[in-house]
């Protein structure tokens, strides 16, 4: 397992019976871009047990978090949900990844569109200082089913407007927009009808969608992706691929088995 390295668990927060989120040391030598995946995992039977996971931390901290599901009858997070600090976790060398800012056109505004776990891939962008060079504004939407499922808030809102090298530009540029739709909620719905009805931009103060200044990146379910790429080309934008640098880019945060 010559590519895999071991890191030991610091810290874990459990935020619901379904989510949690957990840190480990970081190998130096590990580098990865904001907004890629690598594989992690734990011995199971003798064996790495592993699966893709987003890097939730930025690429210039000394420390790895990742944001996670927990799936009853999981192969992977019926046991990771168990971890304590001090048990070790492997992490893959070679991250990698499509939610790239970078691999779009130059636009004004970038929106990062993710539902439920897929918030993970975006936590390390919005601590990337280069998006607030690169855009006008820099929009984090953010939907669930239940309220308790709108993790991060804090960090977000307040912890990094208070970043002593690019808080300013994060007050500035950043806008979050939790969405919820199971429950009573202000911005209650999924993510293509708050968009599609407008509300979405009303809500925000942004102009509605045109090709020459908006970029997305998408992560969330196969069903979310789809919904959301086809409502995208409706709309005129064009998925990246490889080197044809367009105006969207997308993730899955999960596969179904
Ligand atoms: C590119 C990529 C990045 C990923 N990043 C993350 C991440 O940052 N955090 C994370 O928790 N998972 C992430 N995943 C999913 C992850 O790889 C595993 O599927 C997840 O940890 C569950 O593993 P498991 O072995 O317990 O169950 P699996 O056998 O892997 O999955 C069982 C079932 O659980 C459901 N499921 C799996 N993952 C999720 C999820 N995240 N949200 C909702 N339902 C899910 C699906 O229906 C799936 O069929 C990512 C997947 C991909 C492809």
């Amino acid at each position: 397992m010559a590519e895999l390295h071991q890191e030991t668990v610091t810290d874990v927060h459990h935020w619901t019976d379904r989510l949690f989120t957990f840190r480990t040391t970081r190998d130096p030598a590990l580098r990865f871009r904001n907004g890629e995946f690598a594989m992690i995992g734990i011995e199971v039977d003798g064996k790495p047990l592993m699966r893709a996971y987003s890097m939730a931390s930025a690429n210039y901290e000394d420390f790895l978090e990742f944001y996670s599901i927990k799936v009853p009858d999981g192969p992977l997070t019926s046991r990771l949900q168990n971890i304590e600090v001090g048990d070790k976790v492997y992490v893959s060398r070679k991250p990698t990844g499509t939610l790239l800012w970078d691999h779009m056109r130059p636009g004004k505004h970038l929106y990062m569109l993710s539902t439920g776990t897929g918030l993970a891939p975006f936590l390390s962008v919005i601590k990337d200082p280069d998006i607030y060079e690169n855009f006008e504004k820099v929009v984090l939407v953010h939907g669930c089913r239940y309220i308790n499922e709108l993790t991060y808030e804090k960090l977000i809102t307040h912890e990094l407007q208070h970043n002593e090298f690019f808080g300013e530009e994060v007050r500035k540029k950043l806008i979050y927009y939790p969405a919820v739709t199971r429950e009573k909620f202000r911005n209650y719905g999924r993510i293509n009808t708050l968009i599609e009805s407008g509300k979405l931009m009303r809500d925000i103060g942004l102009p509605p969608l045109n090709v020459d200044d908006d970029r997305f990146m998408l992560c969330g379910s196969p069903a979310m992706l789809k919904t959301l790429s086809e409502m995208l080309v409706r709309l005129g934008f064009t998925e990246t691929r490889k080197s044809d640098f367009r105006e969207f880019v997308v993730e899955r945060a999960f596969v179904e088995r």
